[in-house]
């Protein structure tokens, strides 16, 4: 079966033709460097790692780009509330540069973790300034720019189709943003260029043809980066669903206006968002704020939050508990069980009895990245009693391509003894009430490169 993806732009599912015979151009956005990402963010890069894995798995080359987004941009994506980056540094009493410097170190472990294979670049805002000044450039001598207030906006009335990925209806939405800003001539330009900064203590900053100090708008980066690794065209974009109707809408204005080519990008891949289970968005800040390292101190592997994610195909929102998590980490666990059973297996293999399989595989995979039925796939190997130990090891390594849940290294762990030590003593101190003992031995235990949890029987340790 042909590799099929459903396209935002064209809001159908499509048949994946490269511009480039075997070659495949992949931008994905990466994240704001201010915070932790939480675990709603980390679906995103999970999907996107799925399809650039199927792409790999339909033998494409691929070229993947990230960029890391640690210019201060702000609060909403409509050029108002406040900087982000700034907010942070405040918080926590760092220079804007450290805190990029550290959230995207941890980012970077976070996708570790995840075993989400690295992009090909990773573009850091920072680096790229002189680009983003250049495209501003071309899109005012190109007649697609106005200055007001001192900022450079992109004025979207100049362009005949914007809004085009949203099928936004110009007149009756956002109103409400040419009130944030009197300068903006329609409701939906954006800025290119600040130099006007509310922001007193704004950190970053450069020189450039608009004036002394100033900054890149948010949307600007993506286009000029993308462009510049990928090309003025290119095959794929994706990002969460959140950024069609703003981010990834400016990103096509501005590059097809800059380059006169279109489209600038042939597939749009979004994602939906996880949802609590009372049906909330995971917010940014307070107690449904989940990252990777919440999960891990309550017992989970992150790759059971893999798992867990490929459980629910990427267009579908999906509801997040720790139940339904324990669902995900109890069948993980079942699985590595039975592939370190199949491990030790020294029977033949049929390489006919396989084909079937690998084909279901595919055309599952194929079909816009049906990880659910890819799964349900490879429990029907591990239960098809006509294949031999051998085969089902080989098929579920091979299907571990795509899924990526780092089959292939498992390992029985061995906990060490004084591990063990210590999370008795910890459980001790819990059921004693001792939470300020308990919360020491935890840290001891993390310090020695372990994660202990609490289950219902008791507690649960891991090697991280
Ligand atoms: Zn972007």
């Amino acid at each position: 079966m042909d590799l099929t993806l459903y396209n935002t732009l064209t809001r159908r599912r499509e048949k994946f033709v490269p511009l480039t015979k075997g070659k495949a151009g992949l931008y994905t956005c990466g994240p704001t460097v201010y915070n932790y990402a939480h675990i709603g963010n980390l679906r995103s890069y999970i999907f996107e790692d799925l399809l650039k894995r199927v792409l790999i798995w339909n033998g494409y080359n691929v070229k993947h780009v990230m960029n890391i987004t640690d210019v201060g941009h702000l609060t909403s994506d409509a050029d108002v509330g406040e900087d982000k980056m700034l907010l942070a540094a405040l918080r926590e009493k760092k220079s804007v540069w450290k805190i990029a410097e550290y959230y995207t170190k941890s980012f970077k472990k976070d996708m570790k973790k995840l075993n989400i294979l690295p992009p090909d670049i990773w573009s850091k805002a920072t680096d790229h300034i002189p680009e983003q000044i250049e495209l501003i450039q071309t899109l005012e001598k190109k007649g697609f720019t106005y200055i007001a207030g001192g900022n450079v906006y992109f004025n979207t009335s100049k362009l005949n189709d914007y809004g085009k990925l949203a099928q936004l209806k110009l007149d009756a939405e956002m109103q409400a943003r040419i009130k944030d800003d009197k300068h903006k001539k329609n409701p939906h330009d954006f800025v290119l260029w600040f130099t006007k900064s509310k922001f007193e203590a704004q950190e970053m900053k450069w020189h450039s043809p608009w004036g002394k100090e100033g900054y890149p708008g948010w949307h600007l980066e993506c286009s000029a980066m993308a462009m510049k690794y990928l090309g003025k065209q290119f095959d794929i974009h994706c990002g969460g669903i959140d950024h069609v109707p703003v981010h990834h809408t400016n990103e096509i204005a501005q590059s097809e206006a800059a380059t006169g080519k279109k489209p600038w990008v042939k597939y749009w891949l979004h994602n939906e968002f996880l949802v609590l289970s009372q049906g909330e968005k995971m917010a940014k800040s307070g107690g449904n704020f989940i990252t990777l390292s919440t999960l891990e101190e309550k017992g989970f592997h992150p790759l059971d939050y893999r798992y867990f994610c490929l459980g629910t195909h990427y267009r579908k929102p999906l509801m997040f508990s720790y139940e339904a998590l324990e669902g995900a980490r109890s069948t993980t666990k079942k699985l590595v069980e039975k592939v370190l059973d199949l491990k030790k297996s020294k029977d033949k293999e049929n390489k006919t009895k396989q084909q079937k399989y690998l084909l279901e595989f595919t055309d599952n995979v194929n079909d816009d990245l049906n990880t659910p039925k890819a799964l349900a796939t490879m429990w029907d190997v591990l239960k098809d009693d006509t294949l031999s130990g051998r085969d089902k090891y080989s098929l579920v390594l091979k299907f571990d391509e795509v899924l990526g849940l780092d089959l292939k290294k498992l390992r029985k762990e061995k906990i060490p003894q004084d591990i063990i030590t210590l999370a008795e003593e910890r459980l001790n101190a819990r059921k004693k009430k001792d939470w300020k003992k308990a919360d020491e031995l935890r840290e001891k235990i993390t310090k020695l490169g372990y994660v202990v949890g609490d289950t219902q029987e008791g507690y649960e340790i891991m090697k991280v």
